[in-house]
């Protein structure tokens, strides 16, 4: 018999026609010689319950029916008495198609976070998790659409890379060259001239240039796709390897550019709540209380738009008034996310838009103020997060871009077709880099973004 999903057979209301169903074990109980069992095939948060008697089946097939193991079970769908249930059904005949012993790592409820991250090839079988990866898979959907609908193209980016983005040096290196016997010239620098690519290369940590190559010639560009940082950091908001979305647009300032911001991260709070209702209800019961409230409060409000300098006012105001930070700061730090929770959660209790940064906490591309201090950086900043987006308006003048390439003291011998784009028919242009597990973790309520992606990569840990 054709098999359906649960999500379907939830729905179904034909009571007394036969159906087949396959899922795994969440829950067996039973009392005088009938079980039940709660079963769960991915499809939906949503368990089916299965009612059968014991006499009807084989002892031995009863004995294997255990939490975890896999079932075919084909009965007879009916109304169900329960409350919060629709339908069950009433097993003729159970397949036990995959068993399950008693060391299966989710037998037990309540399990910690950290517990489940030693087990990420099985905790997606969790409610929660389960929960977290529909979610994502719909977030990703809310993104492609978006941008789809909007006139935007899904550029994509080299994923291995001879330049470094942010000058920083957080990359990993990829090499095909025996790291026992490294060939070094006289100074003892390793020679790479008989590397794969001939030169020293690393895995990407941002598509952002080679995306404003793609505006400059489709006009709106965005892409999507892994990113690597070799950040030793350790938080609750950091991987080592994390999906970035980048959107670039030719002719965007900055105020087109923090209504693009604005616009899309709304969008796709608005998809989830559309979308993963039973889902995000939950997430709501289970592990935040307020996040729907939360959701639904990011799309009431206007988001302030702050300009640094103003929120420095705010914070040494705060700090006048009793509050303490941990770290510094005055005009010229960088704010950490203590800083930036304190001005969305506490201060506007709304989300923020902080722009015009001091050039000394930014990276060179971005277009100088007429002030010389401070750049046209455009960072979306959200409760219990902190950055959520990281954007700025592009300087477009050659002039400008290497007068600041000079004083950082930036090499440009691998940057010239990325400067190239300045000197041939340049444009004023913006864009955004928005940390797709960073949005996960708002839409989820979830704490720690090592549990937002199936897999996560952190320092010394690749498991799975
Ligand atoms: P942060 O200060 O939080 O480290 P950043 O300034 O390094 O962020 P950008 O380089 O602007 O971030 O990257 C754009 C976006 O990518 C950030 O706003 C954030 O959402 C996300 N992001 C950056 N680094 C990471 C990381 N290591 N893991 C997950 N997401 C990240
Ligand atoms: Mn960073």
């Amino acid at each position: 018999m054709k098999r359906t999903k649960v999500i379907d057979a939830l729905k179904r209301t034909d009571f007394g026609s036969e159906i087949t169903v396959k899922g795994w074990v969440r829950s067996k109980r039973g009392s005088k010689g009938i079980f039940f069992i709660a079963l769960n095939d991915g499809s939906t948060i949503k368990n089916v319950q299965i009612v059968g008697e014991d006499q009807n089946f084989d002892e031995e097939v009863v004995k294997l029916i255990t939490t975890g193991a896999c079932l075919s079970v084909t009965g007879v769908l009916v109304e169900s008495p329960a409350a919060g249930q629709s339908s069950e059904i009433q097993a003729r005949e159970i397949e036990v198609l995959g068993p399950c012993d008693n060391t299966y790592p989710l037998q037990k409820k309540g399990a910690s976070w950290e517990y489940l991250r030693t087990v990420a090839h099985m905790r997606p079988r969790t409610n929660t998790f389960g929960a977290i990866l529909r979610i994502r898979h719909n977030m990703a959907m809310a993104i492609h659409t978006y941008f789809h609908e909007h006139g935007f193209y899904y550029f994509h980016t080299p994923l291995i890379t001879a330049s470094d983005c942010e000058g920083a040096g957080n990359m990993f290196q990829v090499t095909t060259k025996n790291l026992y016997d490294l060939k070094k010239d006289d100074e003892g620098k390793i020679d790479y001239s008989d590397d794969f690519f001939g030169e020293q290369v690393a895995l990407t940590v941002s598509g952002q240039l080679e995306g404003e190559l793609g505006a400059t010639a489709l006009g709106q560009i965005y892409t999507f796709g892994p990113t690597f940082r070799a950040e030793n950091s350790n938080t609750p908001r950091h991987l080592a390897e994390f999906w970035m979305i980048e959107p670039e647009m030719a002719f965007y300032d900055k105020q087109d550019l923090m209504d693009l911001e604005e616009d899309f991260i709304k969008y796709c709070v608005r998809w989830a709540l559309d979308n993963c209702r039973d889902d995000l209800e939950f997430l709501n019961k289970m592990v935040d209380k307020t996040l729907l409230e939360r959701l639904e409060g990011v799309l009431k409000e206007d988001f302030v738009r702050l300009p640094y300098t103003e929120g420095i006012e705010i914070l040494q105001e705060a700090i006048r008034q009793g509050k303490k930070f941990e770290f510094p700061c005055q005009w010229g730090d960088d704010l950490a996310s203590e800083h930036e929770r304190y001005l969305v959660e506490e201060h506007f209790k709304k989300p923020v838009i902080m722009t015009d940064y001091p050039k000394e906490i930014k990276a060179f591309y971005m277009k100088m103020n007429e002030d010389g201090r401070t750049m046209q950086g455009t960072d979306v900043l959200f409760p219990q997060i902190g950055e959520i987006i990281g954007g700025s308006v592009r300087e477009e003048s050659y002039e400008k871009l290497m007068a600041e390439i000079d004083r950082r003291g930036m090499e440009t011998e691998k940057l010239q077709w990325y400067l190239d784009t300045r000197r041939w028919g340049s444009c004023p242009h913006a864009g955004f880099g928005l940390g797709f597990e960073r949005l996960i973790l708002f839409v989820t309520g979830m704490q720690n973004i090592r549990d937002v992606i199936p897999f996560p990569r952190t320092p010394k840990n690749c498991m799975f």
